[in-house]
């Protein structure tokens, strides 16, 4: 996979489609994957935050959320393919689960927001199995507050639901923090931090 680098950040040249085809594969070889959606406000906030910049540096697929990366990459003669944006690939990737029979898990935002994100969502995509949700105001490592029983109560959720993929919607860094924490207490498959889309689909 070619990546190339922003201020140290590593960012994926891939569109829409490679994308996708990436979490369909991981998918399919039952394979944890982490997905991050920066923007060149977080590739700064990175340079800051040695955790966040690590985390990111871990992830499996690092896409270019913001139009300033994808100018700078052009600036720096190493473009990338195009800008993927968390929710238009969130959306992909509903699409991609409602039509092959994977489930997902909303987790993020004010108290009913993930509710009303999964009911837009199955209107959008009847056929898809949202397994559950959760608001997105606990504590938890990623708040600094270690082996909280917030977090360790929302790990048993989302574990007892069972879904393929994640969608956290807690913003910048803190969902971010909170997939790379719990990756290896975590049952499903494909994570990913969706900032304010939780609230977009809940219109
Ligand atoms: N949020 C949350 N828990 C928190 C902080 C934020 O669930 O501790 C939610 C907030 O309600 C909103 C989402 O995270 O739905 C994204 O927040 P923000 O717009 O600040 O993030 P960005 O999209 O800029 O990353």
């Amino acid at each position: 996979m070619q990546r190339m680098r922003i201020l140290g950040v590593s960012i994926d040249r891939v569109d829409m489609k490679e994308a996708v085809s990436r979490v369909a594969e991981a998918l399919k070889l039952n394979k944890k994957f982490f997905i991050v959606t920066p923007n060149s406000e977080i590739v700064v906030n990175a340079n800051k935050d040695k955790a966040l910049f690590e985390i990111i540096k871990s992830a499996d697929m690092v896409v270019p959320d913001g139009i300033g990366l994808v100018l700078a990459s052009k600036i720096m003669k190493t473009p990338l393919k195009e800008r993927v944006t968390g929710i238009d690939l969130m959306d992909n990737l509903l699409m991609f689960s409602s039509e092959n029979g994977y489930s997902v898990y909303l987790i993020g935002g004010k108290e009913g927001i993930a509710q009303d994100a999964a009911e837009n969502i199955k209107i959008k995509y009847p056929n898809i199995t949202i397994a559950g949700t959760h608001h997105g105001y606990f504590k938890g490592e990623h708040t600094g507050n270690v082996n909280h029983p917030d977090e360790k109560e929302v790990i048993n959720h989302i574990n007892n639901a069972n879904p393929d993929l994640v969608f956290v919607a807690l913003g910048a860094p803190k969902q971010e923090k909170f997939i790379s924490y719990n990756l290896n207490k975590l049952n499903a498959k494909v994570f990913m931090g969706v900032g304010g889309s939780l609230d977009v689909y809940a219109g």
